[in-house]
């Protein structure tokens, strides 16, 4: 039988993304609309733990959909992973009459919340929030369009410098199990080369692609590299391979790092971020749980949290192709 819910919990979890905030905004405001009691749990299941619950409202949220970001707070909890974790957990829910919980994070945090719902029969739902796309049963997570455009700024920057100069430059961006940023920030910044987890193109490759360039008269060039690209090299030992065997390339290294985590959230993330909200929010209020939202073909759908967790979500073959063609 359909429990009615009265008071929905929401909390970001695992690492930040750009969008998060939008989409506890959409939380927030979609429990106003339905006339639902609403609190933020601070600092995702380690404050839910230590009992970090605020009450919140549609007012409370006012002037967060533009900032990068969580105003919750996000964290990473040893202690979750204990039964004695989420026991104290559970009874933080019960005594702040907590009846059903969105969590906004990535793979991790959707397993901790699939066990938490094992034990405590807890409804959740789960919102894919993380920059690295690498969550099956949506075409895109919250936050990584953002970190996209933000890679492909900075690369188009690096790009000035290297055609200046005559420089060979290795851009390592973020991914460290999912090529998702590296394969599309290449593409659209017209990188020579990216390198990926997903797939081994062979450091022989690589070499024959940058000598091809040079001989065709180039004499910059960008090398796009995910941090757990499938060569098992990380972007120094690649830098310096190439200019072992390439002597005539002068090459530099530029790690984005953290950069592509912040900033203000593009349109897209805050679209999704909205269109997911309401979603999981009328997922509980219809008696669901431990499922996660996403978006396929633009349409919201969902998928069972075991299988959101289990599946790969795998880079298509045809932007494989469009990538190796453009190397040409
Ligand atoms: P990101 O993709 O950005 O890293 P994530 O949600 O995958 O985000 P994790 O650090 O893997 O981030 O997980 C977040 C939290 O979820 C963990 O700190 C832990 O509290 C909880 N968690 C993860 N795996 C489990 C598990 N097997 N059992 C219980 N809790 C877990």
């Amino acid at each position: 039988m359909k429990k009615y819910i009265k008071k929905i919990a929401v909390m970001t979890s695992g690492g930040d993304s750009p969008g998060m905030n939008a989409a506890i905004r959409s939380v927030i405001r979609s429990a106003s609309y339905y006339k639902l009691e609403s609190v933020g749990i601070y600092r995702g299941y380690q404050g839910l733990i230590e009992g970090d619950i605020v009450k919140m409202d549609a007012r409370s949220v006012h002037h967060i959909i533009q900032k990068g970001g969580t105003i919750l707070k996000t964290a990473r909890s040893d202690e979750f992973r204990t039964i004695e974790g989420r026991k104290k957990a559970y009874d933080n829910l019960v005594k702040h009459e907590i009846d059903a919980m969105v969590i906004i994070g990535g793979d991790g945090s959707f397993t901790g919340g699939m066990i938490f719902n094992q034990e405590h029969g807890f409804p959740l739902i789960g919102i894919p929030g993380t920059i690295d796309n690498d969550i099956y049963g949506t075409d895109f997570t919250i936050g990584y369009d953002t970190a996209l455009n933000t890679a492909v700024e900075v690369i188009d920057k690096i790009r000035d410098t290297a055609s200046s100069h005559n420089r060979l430059f290795f851009v390592e961006v973020m991914g460290r199990d999912a090529g998702f940023i590296a394969l599309n920030a290449g593409i659209g910044a017209g990188a020579e080369e990216i390198l990926i987890p997903e797939e081994n193109m062979g450091l022989d490759r690589l070499l024959m692609t940058l000598e091809r360039s040079r001989r065709s008269g180039k004499t910059s060039s960008l090398v796009v590299v995910a941090e757990g690209d499938k060569t098992g090299a990380n972007v120094f030992e690649l830098a310096s391979y190439v200019e072992e065997n390439l002597p005539e390339y002068s090459v530099r290294v530029s790690v984005l790092g953290h950069m592509q985590r912040g900033g203000a959230p593009s349109c897209f993330d805050r679209v999704l971020a909205s269109r997911m909200g309401v979603k999981a929010v009328e997922l509980l209020i219809d008696g669901k749980t431990n499922l996660m939202v996403g978006q396929l073909n633009n349409v919201m759908v969902t998928t069972e949290l075991e299988k959101a967790i289990k599946e790969h979500h795998s880079i298509s073959k045809e932007i494989l192709r469009v990538s190796d063609i453009m190397s040409v």
